[in-house]
């Protein structure tokens, strides 16, 4: 069997190393570099820079975190957040101790005991819910948070109001009702100590595997001769933007390099009211790098435009739907060997480890002899 993976990232680089063990299996990239948005490097400094924003891989899906793991040793570094609120540097999402570092003390143990009766202690509550009640506490906490935490950052990530951003995105924001100020609730959270990079290296140096990087799809020439070609680049690239380009939000990273041990206080600080960008990373923090000087990036949201920046939100939307759908029977009757799959083959945002389970997913639906897998995402 002759597989054609497109893309080197950690979907290409799951479904290749799996096809690896019965399959000849070739690896494109149109980058110089494995990883796709994982991809990280030591810096001058010995300092390991996530190039695309902080990744920690964090799940509950032991058989993800088992097949990761054959790859990469993950060491034990949970995720917290801060978020810069009135000058104060508070965790979130929003919890007992962001409620009791806000708020005066009084007032802080009545919103917690209401929150309390309301549900049990460490459930995650939507804020949502609380802007529509009648104690008067709650709507307080809600609206605080909403307009301290929530709507400044959402206009800056999606360039609009929240009442024009997709339901799906407003109702995740949460009160969380305990002390737990981690970000992950996940069994398994951690970083790769040899680094992303290193990890999906090793994912495509499988027997049987031959990787090509600077080699984009369109170079392939005779698609036909190969049993199955799985895509993970965009879908509206591939069928040469025929109905018109998918929406995506993108991001713009600066780097900054500081003669000083640490920056801030936290791997990474959201900006929600002030500024243009809405955080930063300080990387040094994820593998707890030795060195004088530290390296931080400052992340600013910005329009997708084809060609001159990278795709990094699918902007979820009916009409996005729509059009996403209508290219996925157009590649599907184009290419009856070719399965889409990855953050932009699928057209969804997807966790590290949503879209290594995905990766399997269409691996075994392929190998199984299915002739299309289920998109069996939010599109279909
Ligand atoms: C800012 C940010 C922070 C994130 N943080 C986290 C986090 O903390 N934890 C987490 O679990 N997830 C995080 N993610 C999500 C994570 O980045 C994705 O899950 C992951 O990158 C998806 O991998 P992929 O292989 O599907 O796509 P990609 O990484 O984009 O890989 C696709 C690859 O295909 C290649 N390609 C595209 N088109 C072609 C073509 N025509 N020919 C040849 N090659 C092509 C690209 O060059 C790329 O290398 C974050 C995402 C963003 C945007």
């Amino acid at each position: 069997m002759k597989v054609l993976v497109v893309g080197a990232g950690i979907s290409g680089a799951t479904v290749a190393n799996l096809a690896s063990r019965t399959a000849r299996v070739e690896v494109i990239d149109s980058r110089g570099t494995v990883g796709g948005n994982c991809y990280d490097y030591r810096d001058v400094n010995g300092i390991m820079v996530h190039r695309y924003g902080s990744h920690i891989l964090h799940t509950s899906d032991g058989e993800v975190w088992g097949f990761l793991s054959r790859f990469a040793s993950f060491n034990t570094y949970m995720h917290r957040v801060m978020a810069m609120v009135e000058g104060m540097e508070v965790p979130i999402p929003f919890n007992f101790n962001s409620i009791r570092k806000v708020f005066p003390e009084t007032l802080a143990e009545r919103i917690e005991s209401k929150l309390l009766s309301s549900g049990r202690y460490g459930d995650r509550i939507p804020i949502m819910e609380f802007l529509s009640q009648d104690d008067e506490d709650l709507r307080f906490l809600a609206e605080y948070i909403y307009e301290h935490i929530f709507r400044h950052y959402t206009e800056k990530q999606w360039g609009t109001e929240p009442s024009n951003v997709d339901g799906a995105v407003t109702a995740r924001v949460p009160v969380r009702l305990s002390c737990d100020d981690r970000y992950f609730q996940d069994r398994y959270q951690g970083i790769p100590v040899n680094g992303y990079t290193d990890m999906i290296r090793r994912m495509l140096s499988a027997p049987g595997i031959e990787l090509r990087l600077n080699t984009p799809f369109s170079s392939v020439g005779d698609v036909g001769r190969y049993d199955h070609i799985f895509y993970t680049g965009p879908v509206d690239e591939l069928m040469g933007y025929r109905f018109g380009p998918l929406p995506y939000r993108s991001l713009r990273f600066e780097f900054e390099e500081y003669d000083m041990e640490h920056y801030q206080d936290n791997a990474v600080v959201n900006y929600p009211d002030n500024y243009d960008f809405t955080r930063i990373h300080e990387f040094k923090y994820y593998l707890r790098d030795r060195s004088e000087r530290t390296v931080i990036c400052k992340e600013y949201p910005e329009e997708f435009a084809p060609g001159s920046n990278e795709r990094y939100y699918p902007v979820p939307s009916e009409t996005s739907g729509e059009l996403y759908a209508k290219y996925r029977r157009a590649a599907e009757d184009e290419y009856p060997n070719l399965r889409l799959l990855g953050r932009l083959g699928d057209y969804r945002y997807y966790d590290m480890d949503e879209a290594v389970a995905r990766a399997m997913e269409v691996w075994r639906s392929a190998s199984a002899g299915d002739r299309k897998p289920q998109a069996g995402m939010m599109w279909s």
